[in-house]
């Protein structure tokens, strides 16, 4: 009989158990362990608790009598249970506590990596002798394209041009609330959502785990056909718009053209190669412009699989990175979402959107969240921690590299050339959110001043000797030696709760 294969609850698509190519036996019984610990660790968004359960238990009722699944308290105990002490496979898992503990089990043979487009030592042959300033995003991507012919005219990227992000940065249309483009795919709840909302309850009543935000309907796939459909969904309707307004923010279209599919991806329910060649033949087919196709296909091709690399080249050590010397605690209605506890109009909509959803698209990642955080000076760590359990898409893997390197730059400039922080005129250009705000964008000192603008004066004063030496910084930094009223906005602005 052949050896058991052991799925984890990001390996649920077909491809995870497809023989051949470094894959399981053909006829391997398959092994699941749904671990309580997991939950009881942290404290997570209830959505994405409902999410990985749900879909985990779909799965298990997709392979029907060949899997086993196992209720346990630990990893441990699931497999003792499951198979005793007899051999399984698993493909490569996604975090290093993973990797390290199915490495200590005797048991255990891991398979190569599944899920993602470039192969763990092909990355490493590509690094090569390259110094890290020669392998940046860009670099990477290109060669990506270039490897699988993805989006090429033989040797030439389609349509002439490897990056059509200038035409990718439009702000927001005035005066509208909401882009003019279809609603995403919604899934229709079931059964299986009833009995993990059931149990979920019965956890936090015994005091067993704890959870933060909203477990509203679910937005997102949670099996195979549901995140097929998605993926069909977007590419008809929203592909053709994706790129324009990519960077824009819109209160009250928290998804704008946005494909909504990290979760369905990090699920393993979807492979990111059908989603890029989905996207391609859409454009080939004249359904889709270029700007919009290449633009989705960076952020698969180029950011997810650049930050998956990263986050085994940088080693397990990358994540305790702290360059800038960050430390201030969270506050409290950042950790627990407390939306409406916050004044400034950005924060609150952004933040409530995380309350409600688990979920927002990357610029309110990036330039509203992180770049507080990184403005108040919070502890790298701390906030890594806080996106892992709040976004319903967040695992280890790329949460890692998005906020220590990304959105923190506690790596000192290792993944990114400067840190991603703005004033309060970049939010009022790029998004819909300070209108109504009691802050104004233009002003830095008194009661009107807006947190970003403040803040970003402050950020930029503390580091200064760090960022003067970074020649993309080299204007901003010089910036501080025309305000002054400094001192002022750094009594307003200079402490972490401020
Ligand atoms: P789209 O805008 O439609 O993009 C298409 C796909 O590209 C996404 O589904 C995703 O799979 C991929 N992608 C784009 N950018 C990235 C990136 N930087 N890293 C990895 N994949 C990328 N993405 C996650 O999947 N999980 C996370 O935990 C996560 N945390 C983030 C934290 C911070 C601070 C920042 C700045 C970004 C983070 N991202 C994360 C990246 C990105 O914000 C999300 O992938 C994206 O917003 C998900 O929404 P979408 O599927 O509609 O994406």
């Amino acid at each position: 009989m052949a050896n058991a294969h052991w799925l984890f609850g990001d390996q649920l698509g077909p491809h995870f158990v497809a023989p051949g190519d470094g894959g399981p036996h053909r006829d391997a019984p398959v092994v699941m362990v749904e671990a309580r610990s997991v939950f009881r660790r942290r404290t997570f968004h209830r959505a994405k608790a409902h999410l990985i359960l749900s879909a985990m238990r779909r799965r298990a009722a997709e392979l029907g009598d060949r899997v086993t699944y196992v209720r346990a308290d630990t990893y441990r105990d699931g497999l003792d249970k499951a198979v005793g002490k007899a051999q399984v496979t698993v493909h490569h898992p996604t975090s290093h506590a993973a990797m390290r503990f199915v490495r200590s089990l005797d048991q255990v043979t891991v398979l190569p990596a599944r899920g993602f487009l470039v192969a763990r030592d092909a990355f490493g042959q590509w690094v090569g002798d390259r110094g890290e300033r020669h392998w940046r995003q860009e670099d990477f991507y290109r060669w990506v394209r270039r490897e699988r012919g993805l989006l090429m005219d033989g040797a030439e990227p389609a349509g002439g041009r490897w990056n059509f992000d200038h035409d990718n940065r439009a702000s927001p249309p005035r005066g509208v609330r909401e882009l003019d483009v279809p609603p995403p795919y919604h899934p229709r709840e079931d059964d299986v959502d009833d009995e993990v909302r059931h149990d979920l309850d019965a956890w936090e009543r015994a005091g067993d785990v704890a959870f933060v935000g909203r477990d509203g309907p679910r937005l997102f796939p949670a099996s195979r056909r549901e995140a097929r459909a998605a993926l069909k969904r977007f590419v008809a309707d929203r592909l053709p718009n994706f790129g324009t307004y990519e960077d824009a923010i819109l209160s009250a279209d928290p998804v704008m053209s946005h494909s909504l599919l990290s979760a369905p991806l990090n699920l393993g329910l979807l492979d990111p190669a059908e989603c890029v060649e989905a996207a391609e033949a859409a454009w080939r087919r004249g359904d889709a412009p270029l700007n919009s196709v290449e633009g989705f296909i960076r952020q698969i091709a180029g950011w997810r699989e650049y930050v998956w690399q990263l986050y085994w080249h940088f080693g397990e050590r990358y994540r305790a990175s702290n360059v800038l010397g960050h430390t201030a605690p969270l506050p409290r209605w950042f950790r627990e979402a407390d939306a409406d506890a916050v004044e400034a109009n950005c924060l609150r909509s952004v933040l409530g959107q995380v309350r409600d959803t688990g979920w927002t698209h990357h610029i309110p990642r990036l330039m509203i969240l992180g770049s507080h955080a990184l403005q108040r000076g919070w502890d790298p760590a701390a906030v890594t921690d806080w996106f892992h359990r709040l976004f319903v898409d967040g695992y280890d893997w790329v949460m890692v590299p998005n906020v220590v390197g990304m959105s923190q730059y506690a790596d000192g400039g290792r993944m990114t050339t400067k840190p991603y922080t703005s004033g309060g005129a970049y939010v009022h250009r790029m998004s819909d959110l300070c209108g109504p705000c009691a802050f104004r964008p233009t002003e830095r000192l008194g009661p009107h001043a807006c947190p970003f603008t403040g803040g970003y004066w402050a950020f930029l004063h503390r580091h200064r000797e760090l960022l003067e030496r970074n020649p993309r910084m080299t204007r901003a930094v010089q910036g501080l030696d025309r305000l002054t009223d400094l001192d002022q906005v750094l009594d307003q602005w200079g402490s972490p709760n401020a």
